[in-house]
């Protein structure tokens, strides 16, 4: 197994893989967004990813990685 190097998905940037194919610093930033949707999908009955991202103004398509990633679960509409 050698050092697997990554695009960051967020800055492009040639990085190790900080996990989710981001760098260290992108990877920070959607760890706070992952938080901040979190708890978003927790206080309210299973919102949409549009809704999420309306009210967290993380964007839909960064929302939609996390669903990848397993992350949250959340309804795609
Ligand atoms: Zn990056």
């Amino acid at each position: 197994m050698g050092e697997a190097k990554v695009f960051c998905e967020d800055c492009g940037a040639l990085t190790p893989n900080m996990g989710a194919n981001l760098c260290a610093d992108c990877y920070l930033r959607y760890r706070d967004d992952y938080v901040t949707v979190r708890n978003y999908v927790k206080q309210k009955q299973a919102p949409t990813v549009l809704e999420a991202s309306t009210t967290t103004g993380v964007s839909v398509r960064r929302i939609q990685k996390m669903v990848r990633e397993r992350m949250i679960s959340i309804k795609e509409a």
